[in-house]
């Protein structure tokens, strides 16, 4: 364990704050009376949306969506659908973070097919330089960088969700030997 940190605090917990009271205020000035359902992106983006629903005045329901992705090409199936139907709803898209944009743009598309009256797009984070297709965030969190996050929701290898800020991946190498890498960097002081 010579080669610290393999992670680096990007985004504090502060900062998560103040921004998603942001996010929350311009959401109720939007919405104010057309009360939006939230679709929230299992897993990555609960904690998110517990913060954001909280900052909205809006009267509004929540419902959660699974996704599956199979193989390298990223085929986007559904693994738990939605109990509440989309039919002429104003839907709020939930994400934690918007990458090469296909999951959203997969979502959108979905949402509209199945009659939403209007669809719309937050997320937490956004990797904006690796977007491959073109595909609206409304409401955006942070603009980020390239590096692999972790905490506040997202993961690496199912862990790390709790953490109560972002840190970017700086040794990729060290965490796929030891997934648990990251824990033991924050616990040895
Ligand atoms: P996209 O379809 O936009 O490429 O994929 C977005 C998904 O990739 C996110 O919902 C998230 O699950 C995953 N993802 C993208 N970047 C990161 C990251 O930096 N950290 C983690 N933990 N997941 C990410
Ligand atoms: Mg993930």
């Amino acid at each position: 364990m010579t080669d610290y940190p393999f992670a680096t605090e990007v985004i504090t917990e502060v900062d998560l704050k103040s921004r998603v009271v942001e996010l929350g205020q311009a959401i109720s000035n939007d919405y104010l009376d057309r009360s939006p359902l939230f679709v929230v992106v299992l897993t990555g983006s609960v904690l998110f949306a517990a913060d954001l629903v909280r900052n909205v005045a809006a009267d509004s329901e929540v419902d959660f969506l699974g996704l599956n992705r199979y193989g390298e090409g990223g085929r986007i199936g559904i693994a738990m659908d939605l109990a509440a139907p989309v039919f002429d709803r104003n839907v709020i898209i939930v994400e934690d973070i918007g990458d090469t944009g296909l999951t959203l743009k997969v979502l959108r598309r979905m949402m509209t097919d199945r009659g939403a009256a209007s669809v719309s797009t937050a997320a937490r984070f956004d990797k904006t330089r690796r977007r491959v297709t073109d595909v609206p965030i409304e409401y955006r969190g942070f603009e980020v960088g390239d590096e692999f996050l972790v905490g506040y929701g997202l993961d690496w290898q199912g862990v790390y969700r709790n953490l109560r800020s972002i840190w970017a991946v700086m040794d990729i190498e060290a965490f796929v030997r030891d997934p648990k890498v990251l824990s033991k960097q924050l616990h040895s002081g």
